[in-house]
């Protein structure tokens, strides 16, 4: 029998459908795929690169638990420089970006403690903060206010058991960026209680509209704040599994203890290829950030001539979370879509409860597929 804690959370919903596609079409099934959050494109050549001459010239070895010092030193110097965060490279941890959610939940929650969230969040925080004997609390975010936390709502659920907040900005899976004055008013509250926020910044780089705005940066934040990134999405760097943490030295010692006794150190080579992804010429990057944007239009576009269906409109990241007015709940309509119409999404309320009535599309595909996709799933709707 495993653990209670194990049978206390299901496995991850974002997962488990892109582990059903992969087999669907190892099955000679032509599914369109909008469930797995990762960009279509390979990693840029000058990273590969990278990546090829560090094993060559025999990097295969372990690191120091926290990172090599050249890519801790670059995190923060760039993290510095884009966000103003008040950081140097003793401020940085190495890891890839869950793996330092999963070690944060378990150095910062105690059992019963209580963690706010917003509703709808990415799948796995809430497992993490279960794992770790904590209860997810969350605050329900609006379609009308396109997901945006309201700072009164973050105030009206602290109680004091509140050990942290989570942020995520821009958002898995609404796309909604949080704006600068809304952070400001988080931070005060959060420093005002002496609440822990872990802000997961991981889409920093993908955004549409405006600047992205880490909470860190407010005067005082920063001794409050465990920022979490990478890049497995601005780099097309999925595979690769490396991100890191920010925070205050004595947090990433702390978090040190829990990575030297699990993963030792994030893959040697790795580490390498990130210190030139992150300090290497930007323009693959920022091309695929142009692409994204015009898949979104292209996406929103299309979908918003469903009958029924509307869109919030996505300011980062590269999720639409169309909401549809059908009465059939969103895990059922996934299943029926993918079913019937070859075409995967990720149900809405594997995001939170309040994701019931929405679905999940990642439009980190092609424009073909793009419009394949929203063509099946046209058709499907039409049939129900
Ligand atoms: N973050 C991506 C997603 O939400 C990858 C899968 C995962 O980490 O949950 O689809």
């Amino acid at each position: 029998m495993v653990s209670k804690r194990l049978q206390a959370i299901p496995a991850s919903g974002t997962i488990a459908i892109s582990n059903l596609v992969s087999q669907m079409k190892s099955e000679g099934v032509d599914v369109v795929s909008f469930s797995m959050g990762e960009p279509d494109f390979t990693t840029p050549g000058n990273v590969i690169d990278a990546a090829c001459e560090s094993l060559r010239s025999g990097n295969t070895h372990y690191t120091p638990s926290l990172g090599i010092p050249a890519l801790r030193r670059a995190v923060a110097e760039t993290t510095r420089d884009r966000n103003g965060v008040p950081c140097d490279a003793s401020n940085v941890l190495i890891t890839p970006c869950k793996q330092a959610i999963f070690m944060i939940a378990l150095a910062y929650i105690d059992p019963g403690d209580e963690v706010i969230l917003a509703d709808p969040s990415w799948v796995s925080y809430e497992a993490c903060i279960r794992l770790a004997g904590g209860v997810p609390v969350y605050v329900p975010t609006r379609f009308e206010d396109n997901f945006v936390l309201d700072p009164a709502l973050v105030e009206a659920a602290i109680t004091p058991r509140t050990k942290m907040i989570i942020l995520n900005t821009p958002s898995n899976p609404t796309g909604a960026v949080i704006p600068s004055d809304v952070l400001r008013q988080i931070a005060d509250i959060a420093m005002s209680r002496g609440i822990k926020v872990m802000s997961d910044e991981i889409y920093e780089s993908i955004i549409y509209e405006g600047r992205h705005t880490s909470i860190a940066s407010f005067p005082g934040m920063f001794d409050n704040t465990i920022i979490v990134s990478g890049v497995s999405k601005s780099h097309a760097m999925t595979g690769w599994r490396l991100g890191w943490a920010i925070a205050p030295e004595e947090d990433i010692k702390a978090i040190n203890k829990l990575q030297s006794h699990s993963i030792s150190c994030a893959v040697s080579f790795v580490q390498d290829a990130t210190v030139e992804a992150i300090t290497g010429p930007q323009d693959a990057r920022d091309a695929m950030v142009r692409e994204f944007r015009k898949r979104r239009d292209l996406a929103m576009d299309l979908i918003s001539e469903i009958p029924g269906f509307e869109c919030n409109i996505p300011q980062g990241a590269f999720y639409i979370f169309p909401k549809y007015n059908r009465d059939i709940p969103s895990a059922k309509l996934a299943e029926v879509l993918l079913r019937e119409g070859h075409v995967a999404v990720t149900p809405g309320t594997a995001f939170g409860p309040g994701g019931e009535g929405f679905f999940r599309v990642s439009y980190a595909t092609s424009e073909d597929m793009i419009v394949e996709g929203i063509s099946r799933i046209k058709k499907v709707m039409g049939q129900l």
